[in-house]
């Protein structure tokens, strides 16, 4: 995996308010990503790992919020004729399935 340093943005949205913050910068580097490491009350962090790393929180929520919608979704409109309602139920399984995949996805790493 090669290494991804800090794009002007991030430099711009991340490194340059945590420098008026008060926190350090360090001659270190990141391992992961290259970016300078940070000190802040004696704790020494990547903002750059821990900023993208919220971010694919952020987005898998997303994900998650749109499975819960279809799955309220369908779960609102159950059809009366058993067939469609088999169908209907299946799609609400396959939604239901892939949530958990998610949720464990999440809380892994
Ligand atoms: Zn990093």
């Amino acid at each position: 995996m090669a290494l991804k340093g800090p794009t002007e943005e991030e430099m711009r949205t991340i490194l340059m308010p945590l420098m008026l913050s008060g926190a350090r910068m360090l001659d270190k580097h990141c391992p992961k990503c290259g970016s300078p490491l940070f000190e802040k009350d004696g704790r020494v962090f990547c903002p750059i790992c821990g900023h993208r790393k919220k971010q694919r929180g952020a987005e898998m929520k997303g994900v998650e919020e749109r499975l819960m919608e279809k799955l309220n979704e369908l779960a609102n409109s159950l059809p009366d004729d058993i067939d469609e309602l088999e169908k209907h139920l299946r799609a609400m399984e396959k939604i239901i399935e892939l949530l958990e995949r998610y949720r464990k996805l999440e809380g892994g790493e």
